[in-house]
Parts: structure tokens; C-alpha cells; sequence
């Protein structure tokens, strides 16, 4: 039995008018994320993290931005596949923490909808999937809410 960690890390830019999606929850906002997909920055860190885990690439790879195949694709949806790829390898996931980096929104309200989701999406109990937040302290792009990043790391376990 072998462990594996990966890491994740994603950042998309604030766009006015697009929805706020983030764990698979859709935010109350008048602004949200630009992407091809959902622009879901947290999903995209867990997911990075998990390919990380199992030496299976980066997501660019598994679902390319210019494919229409993912457009508006729900990232929870994403991370279903990636947790397909990984069982067939016979890798399993045991544990995902992820970390938000943004001035706003106020997370703690959603924050066990969010790991729900996530953990639903991966068949894991929820307690699996840890999900944080931190502000920039208004410094840099982050904190003058050009956009919101995400990091996550993943553990995986594989038979051999
Ligand atoms: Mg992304």
C-alpha cells in the first residue's frame, strides 16, 4: 500500500455578472468567476490536487478549456470523472483539505454545503473533505478582488 499526496492550486479572475459558484455551491452575488466551466477555483484545486495524487497530470489535460465539451461544466461533475479515472487505477482517495484565498464571499455559512458536495462528488464522508478560508489582508490582485485562487492537497492511497 502506497501513499500519495498532491497539490492544487487554481485562480480565476472577478467578472460582473457571472455566477459565483465555489464547491459546488452558487453564491447570493452580482459578480462571479470568469472560466469556460463554472469557474468553480475551488473544485479546480481539489481536482489538480487529486490528478497530482495519482500521477494522472493537470486538469488542463483531462478537460481542456477549449473544449466544448466542458463549457459551463459543472465542476462537481468534474470531479465525479476524476474520481472514475482514479478508481480504475484502483486509487483511493483518503482525504482532501482546500483553502480559498478571497476578500469575499463570507465562506463559513456554506462551508458544509460545500464539503458535502465535494465529498459527494468524490464518494467520500463529508468528514473526508475540509474546506477553509483566509482573506489576502487586501494585498495584491487578490485583495483588491480582481479574483479569487484556491489551493488544495489530496492523499491517495493505491494498492501497489
Ligand atoms: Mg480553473
Amino acid at each position: 500500500m502506497t501513499l500519495r499526496v498532491g497539490l492544487g492550486y487554481d485562480v480565476h479572475r472577478v467578472k460582473a455578472g457571472r455566477p459565483l459558484v465555489l464547491g459546488g455551491v452558487r453564491f447570493e452575488s452580482d459578480w462571479g468567476l470568469d472560466g469556460h466551466s463554472d469557474a468553480d477555483v475551488l473544485s479546480h484545486a481539489v481536482g489538480d490536487a487529486l490528478l497530482g495524487a495519482a500521477g494522472l497530470g493537470d486538469l488542463g489535460e483531462h478537460f481542456p478549456p477549449g473544449d466544448a465539451r466542458w463549457k459551463d461544466a459543472s465542476s462537481l461533475d468534474l470531479l465525479a470523472r476524476i474520481a472514475a479515472l482514479l478508481a480504475e487505477r484502483g486509487a483511493r482517495v483518503v482525504n482532501v483539505d482546500a483553502m480559498l484565498v478571497a476578500e469575499a464571499p463570507k465562506l463559513a455559512p456554506h462551508r458544509a454545503a460545500m464539503c458535502a458536495n465535494v465529498a459527494r462528488a468524490l464518494g467520500l464522508n463529508a468528514d473526508a473533505v475540509s474546506i477553509k478560508a483566509t482573506t489576502n489582508e487586501t494585498l495584491g490582485a487578490i485583495g483588491r478582488r480582481e479574483g479569487l485562487a484556491a489551493m488544495a492537497v489530496a492523499l491517495v492511497e493505491r494498492g501497489t
